[in-house]
């Protein structure tokens, strides 16, 4: 099998359902349950859009005679890595960027860990068992490609107690461990925070990068994936936010809640071939860098995070057309700034593929420092696109009659006094509507929250990046200045 439809993924979700929990009940079709079913008809129509004759080619490539989506590829020239970025907007833009963890995002991962396996290779267990850890990775990347799975992943501890280490935790399987190993695989034990997106084939869970190194914390460093309906595993879901509204009246939330869990590993058993890395601290800590899964990853978020920027804009614009507020200076500066933003992460794209490098392990890899530029200067700037719309929009995002009341006893006035200055009631409404599940919705304030955590905490990248970035070439600059001593030639002192 190769790129799927979104009837193939539908059907493999109805025959293996995630263990999904909702309001105290099981979810036991995810494709019917009135919380899920929207949100899987829609990732059914993103897996559709890569069947369409007109974006096959830009969507999927072709490898063994069989084409697979183009998050999937693994890029050897420059040009490849723009193809993948190009892909990774069009699919953006089916949820106008508020997808966040569309399977773009986890394929992104898995084809770069796959690529890197030999970092796995390094990896030793000591005992009976010797596991090819390199051999798994890669054979994972494999299996996800040729089945196009969709992945979710979940990298934190509990936030039980951020004060004390897992280990000094009240019991030490609040956070997820290894219990034991067996002849048949490992078992797993405790939870992790989040998981987005888990109406999912099969979890990946990398190793988290936040653990001390000494021998009481190796239970805690793993790296291993299986299906989300594994016995044992469970995964408790937040309040759903598609609460049966008409699309008109939630546009985003009632197509685009990809849900977060909580993820509990009740004894989990991970067969050995699906186990990535065990007890290394050091190996666990560095996984993402030492294979440039990160450098993947965040390539496809900078171009999610350009369609999510555009939409603003012209969410933004068609309000200012709709109210006429154009003429205004302080409105034009309010568009600006959407527009600003909006260069600095397509600059930001850009300049990751021109500065792209070929790594270690043969893959096309874009340049960390835009990258790093863009996950820690978007979080920062966010909130400021959803604070925009309120400004530009005022009353008109909170006064939105439904699609019933519209068509309801008051429907002719509705029609009359909050027509547009270019478009219709009707018209201007949905406008609006989209406005409000951008900003304000319960949808949209997820996502202001999602925005500014979703690739970790933004005071630690910015610590990262701090230690990261090699700031001695401007230090010495600096000093050189400060020590020069020459006169511009043929200038007298006394001149
Ligand atoms: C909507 C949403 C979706 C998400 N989806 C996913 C997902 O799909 N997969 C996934 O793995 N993760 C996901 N995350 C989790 C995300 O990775 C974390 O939110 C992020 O790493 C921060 O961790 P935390 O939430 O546990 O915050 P905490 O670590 O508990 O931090 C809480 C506060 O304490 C401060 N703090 C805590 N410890 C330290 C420290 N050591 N140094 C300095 N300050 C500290 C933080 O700065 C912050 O202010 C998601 C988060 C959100 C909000």
């Amino acid at each position: 099998m190769a790129a799927i439809t979104g009837q193939q993924f539908l059907d493999r979700l109805r025959q293996n359902p995630p263990t999904l929990y909702i309001d105290g009940a099981r979810v036991e079709d995810p494709t019917t349950h009135p919380a899920t079913r929207n949100m899987a008809h829609s990732l059914a129509g993103l897996y559709d859009l890569q069947h369409q004759p007109e974006l096959r080619e830009q969507l999927t490539y072709e490898e063994n005679g069989e084409r697979h989506p183009m998050s999937l590829m693994v890029p050897r020239t420059k040009e490849d890595l723009a193809r993948i970025g190009e892909a990774h907007r069009i699919r953006a833009n089916y949820s106008l960027g508020f997808l966040g963890r569309a399977p773009d995002y986890m394929n992104a991962n898995v084809m770069a860990a796959g690529m890197g396996a030999d970092y796995f290779a390094r990896c030793e267990v000591e005992g009976d068992h010797k596991p090819d850890f390199a051999g798994n990775m890669r054979r994972y990347y494999e299996y996800v490609r040729d089945h196009d799975l969709c992945l979710t992943h979940a990298l934190t501890n509990p936030q039980v107690n951020r004060a004390k280490m897992a280990s000094e935790m009240p019991d030490p399987y609040i956070a997820l461990g290894i219990v034991e190993e067996r002849e048949d695989g490992v078992v797993m034990r405790g939870a992790r925070m989040m998981a987005t997106l888990p109406i999912a084939d099969e979890i990946l869970v990398f190793p988290s990068t936040v653990l001390k190194e000494n021998a009481d914390k190796s239970r805690y460093a793993m790296g291993f994936a299986v299906p989300t309906n594994a016995p044992g595993l469970s995964f408790q879901c937040r309040e759903p936010f598609d609460v049966g509204r008409d699309p008109e009246d939630h546009p985003l939330g009632s197509r685009f809640d990809e849900q977060d869990a909580f993820v509990i590993f009740d004894d989990v058993l991970v067969p050995w071939e699906r186990v990535f890395l065990l007890y290394d601290v050091e190996l666990a800590n560095k996984a993402y860098a030492g294979t440039d899964a990160v450098l993947h990853m965040a390539y496809q978020v900078v171009n999610l995070k350009v369609a999510k920027t555009e939409a603003f804009l012209g969410t933004a614009q068609s309000i200012v057309n709709a109210i006429g507020s154009g003429q205004f200076q302080h409105v034009q500066s309010k568009v600006a700034e959407i527009i600003v933003m909006l260069e600095i992460m397509k600059a930001l794209e850009v300049a990751a593929v021109a500065g792209a490098t070929v790594n270690e392990y043969g893959v096309m890899t874009p340049a960390r420092g835009p990258l790093d530029a863009a996950r820690n200067y978007y979080p920062a700037v966010y909130a400021r696109l959803p604070e925009l719309l309120q400004l530009l929009g005022a009353s008109g995002i909170i006064m939105m009659p439904s699609k019933a009341d519209r068509e309801g006893p008051l429907g002719p006035q509705i029609s009359k006094y909050l027509q547009a200055g270019n478009a219709s009631a009707e018209d201007r409404l949905k406008l609006f509507r989209l406005a409000w599940d951008m900003s304000m919705s319960s949808f949209g304030g997820r996502q202001s929250l999602y925005e500014k955590f979703f690739f970790g905490d933004p005071v630690r990248m910015h610590s990262a990046l701090y230690e990261v970035y090699n700031k001695q070439p401007y230090v010495e600059r600096i000093g050189a200045f400060l020590n020069r001593s020459e006169k511009a030639e043929g200038v007298a002192a006394d001149d």
